[in-house]
């Protein structure tokens, strides 16, 4: 499994993890479970997929040394102002005594908390509770204004980023900046976009699915993706991408394919509490 090099000292975090928005907490312990006995080392929830005591048991279960694995998990929109307390229940619901990876989930400008939440993530990281901190749907502007009250960086933001939605001035200022991209819904939610003519044809070419073809063009594009299956076949079929690779040609064609349109709610205006 490649690996990509966080902006914190050392730290590397697995360029393909599993996904498990959707995936109710009693299903999250077979299906991380499965994930991890199809190669999966990462693994992403949050506070509000309701499922991280599912994905601590399957952690637990799976007898993999805790050090070999890379956890996830997000900070809710209305625990902005209580971010270490929040960040202390998950630990206790995933049943871990130390995160890879938290997350501010949503910026939720309206509220405008997000910068104190950031605070919260320096000292949860500078107190060795969490190996690297980042943030999920921030917009450059909002991102800005971490970078220029805060002391770190973000080490990765998690956003919307298929095919049909790019986000290519996103990336290239994260690159900038040193920032890793992680793409949420890397399938696009396999919605249409897996019918797509174009990518079944790469996907004769390549003896792949559609799906493989996708994961592989967000590979070679240097994003961490984060696909979500519930089935058995499909979880192992989307981690098998690492034996081919899509050429210039191939890369373009799917470079063709954005809409502009998001799944999704945007970042700029969301603030549901859920
Ligand atoms: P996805 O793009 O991973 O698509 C998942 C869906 O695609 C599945 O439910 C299934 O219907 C289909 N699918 C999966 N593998 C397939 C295959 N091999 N062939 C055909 N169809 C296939 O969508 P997602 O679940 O929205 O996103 C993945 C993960 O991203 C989530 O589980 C979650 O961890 C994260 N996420 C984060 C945010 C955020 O705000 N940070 C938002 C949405 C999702």
């Amino acid at each position: 499994m490649n690996s990509l090099l966080l902006n914190t000292d050392g730290v590397q975090i697995p360029q393909l993890g599993f996904g498990v928005w959707q995936v109710p907490d009693d299903e999250a312990e077979q299906a991380v479970g499965l994930a991890i006995e199809a190669g999966y080392t990462s693994i992403d929830t949050a506070k509000l997929y309701f499922n991280e005591e599912g994905v601590g048991r399957a952690v637990a279960r799976s007898g993999v040394p805790r050090e070999k694995l890379f956890i996830t998990t997000k900070l809710w929109n209305d625990d902005h102002d209580r971010a270490e307390a929040a960040f202390e229940t998950s630990l206790r619901k995933l049943g871990l005594d130390y995160l890879d990876l938290y997350l501010i989930h949503w910026p939720a400008p309206s509220q405008d908390k997000y910068v104190q939440a950031w605070k919260s993530l320096e000292r949860l990281y500078k107190d060795g509770r969490v190996r690297a901190i980042g943030v999920s749907n921030f917009t450059i502007p909002t991102l800005e204004r971490l970078m220029n009250e805060c002391e770190i960086v973000p080490s990765i933001n998690q956003i919307e980023l298929h095919p049909q939605f790019q986000q290519k001035e996103l990336r290239a200022f994260h690159e900038a900046n040193g920032i890793l991209t992680e793409a949420w819904s890397p399938l696009g939610q396999g919605k249409g976009l897996l019918d797509d003519p174009g990518l079944v044809k790469l996907g004769m070419k390549h003896a792949k699915t559609p799906a493989q073809i996708v994961l592989r063009w967000h590979i070679q594009l240097g994003n961490v993706v984060i696909p979500k299956s519930a089935t058995p076949e499909r979880i192992r079929e989307n981690i098998d991408v690492f034996d081919f690779t899509l050429d210039a040609e191939d890369m373009a064609a799917i470079g063709a394919m954005s809409t502009g349109r998001r799944i999704g709610p945007d970042p700029a205006t969301f603030d549901w509490m859920g």
